[in-house]
């Protein structure tokens, strides 16, 4: 057994804990390959945020079940964490399950998998400490992800991440500036830092720092031009923050802060903590800020029990925040969760009406919001050429999309040039999902 193959579900967390699997498993002499055909070892990291991410990966290893030719397969993650054992009983050709909160033992679960055995776990939570690994393999040269806190100690009654990967534990402040300082000297020069809610960051080490202490002491790691972060609580999101993004220009101007609900009672029924309005007092942290930051959210529609006039109410915080982008989703029933036996569910024809009237109320504000800065310069950092419209792919601080066009560097071959640069660039045209310009001569 010496060569695997990985498929990753899901969110940032998810890839880059796959960048963390994959490098210990390199750093163990095994080699990565391109297809499962060619593979001894298939792993798939998997999802459990919702009902359609969970099939995925059933559906995965139903393509495999007769054909195995021998091969070794793992499940790991949400779903390995979540369904345990009976991954075995419904796909009886998986050797290895393991949820997040065991990659630290994936060596010795290789061990175990090596010698034959073909039940091979990593289940439990009795870890109370972050994953480290000095082996993370990042295939991208110029942003890394940091992973600042693990787990969630959180209950949405909708949520199955405190499930799947078990309570908080946070990196020291130590550890975390280590790595953010060995990724500038390596040439990295933005850092995202990760955590289900890392508002929650608290430093282990005697230092005790909160996530703003964190945040700007990151920001000031020299060689480092952008730092993002994602995902903060409403809850735990202090006014510090919105201070330490004006003060340091490295700390980009964006915050991804789910509502979930524009309505308090729905909010009340999901136990996320907060009412509409102390959300929209952080809301007006930001809009007073000095910095002009642009704001996200996620939002669920189809909540058991959320009436027309609650959905009403998301509609219209909406319009009142003016977010630059969210993500939407219809309510998934998810095992284990509070809400699973909530009565009053909504039908799933309903959810995907209210799902199309959101998306299609986000799309003109974004398209208004968008065109405003037609005219403007931003700064843009080259994420990549797209060779069908002769375009540098790049993102503003703010997190647009933000593509242009170079009048030196527009030869075939040119991408491997401008990656990782950053242009000032005058934004000509906007769309409702991004902006396109030229770069100042
Ligand atoms: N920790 C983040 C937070 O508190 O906002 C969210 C993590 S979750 C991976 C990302 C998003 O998935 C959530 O913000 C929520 O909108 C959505 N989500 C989670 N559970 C869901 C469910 N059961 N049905 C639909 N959407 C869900
Ligand atoms: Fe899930 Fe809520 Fe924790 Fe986010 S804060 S991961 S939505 S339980």
């Amino acid at each position: 057994m010496n060569t695997f193959y990985i498929e990753t579900f899901g969110c940032q967390m998810n890839a880059h804990d796959s960048e963390k699997v994959i490098g210990t498993l390199l750093s163990q002499g095994y080699r990565q390959v391109g297809k499962p055909d060619e593979a001894d070892l298939v792993l798939y990291n998997t999802c459990s945020i919702r009902d359609k991410a969970e099939q995925k990966v059933f559906h995965r290893l139903q393509e495999f079940k007769r054909h195995n030719q021998g091969k070794v397969f793992g499940v790991l993650g949400c779903v390995a964490q979540q369904e345990g054992e009976r991954i075995f009983e419904r796909a009886p050709h998986v050797s290895l399950v393991a949820g997040s909160a065991s990659y630290s033992k994936l060596p010795q679960m290789l061990v175990q998998l090596e010698s034959g055995n073909r039940r091979v776990t990593g289940l439990t939570f009795d870890n109370d400490q972050a994953f480290e690994t000095p082996f993370t393999r990042r295939d991208n040269p110029h942003r890394a992800y940091i992973t600042i806190i693990e787990g969630c100690d959180k209950s949405c009654a909708y949520c199955v991440v405190p499930f799947t990967r078990g309570p908080e534990r946070s990196r020291t402040s130590e550890s975390v500036l280590h790595e953010a300082r060995e990724l500038a000297r390596m040439g990295y020069v933005e850092i995202q830092l990760l955590g289900q809610n890392v508002n929650s960051y608290r430093d282990p080490s005697p230092a005790g720092w909160d996530f703003a202490r964190l945040l700007r002491a990151v920001g000031e790691v020299d060689g480092i031009r952008r730092v993002r972060f994602t995902t903060s609580h409403p809850r735990d999101f202090v006014k510090d923050i919105v201070d330490a993004i004006d003060e340091n220009p490295a700390l980009c101007n964006h915050v991804h802060l789910p509502v979930q609900s524009g309505s308090s009672s729905v909010l009340n029924r999901m136990q996320r903590l907060y009412t509409r309005s102390e959300y929209m007092r952080r809301i007006e942290w930001m809009k007073n800020a000095r910095r002009e930051i642009s704001i996200t959210t996620d939002i669920i529609v189809g909540f058991p029990g959320e009436t027309e006039a609650d959905f009403e109410q998301t509609l219209a915080l909406l319009e009142e925040v003016e977010y630059d982008s969210l993500f939407s989703f219809k309510y998934s029933r998810r095992p284990s969760t509070a809400a699973l036996d909530l009565a009053d569910q909504v039908t799933e024809e309903e959810k995907t009406r209210r799902l199309t009237i959101l998306q299609e109320k986000q799309r003109a504000i974004q398209i208004r919001r968008n065109s405003d800065l037609v005219g403007q310069v931003e700064e843009a950092f080259v994420e990549g050429y797209n060779q069908a419209t002769g375009q540098w792919i790049g993102r503003t601080t703010q997190n647009r999309t933000l593509n242009f066009v170079h009048p030196h560097h527009a030869a075939p071959g040119a991408e491997a040039t401008l990656a990782g640069t950053f242009w000032n660039v005058r934004v000509t045209r906007a769309g409702p999902n991004s902006l396109a310009g030229e770069v100042l001569g």
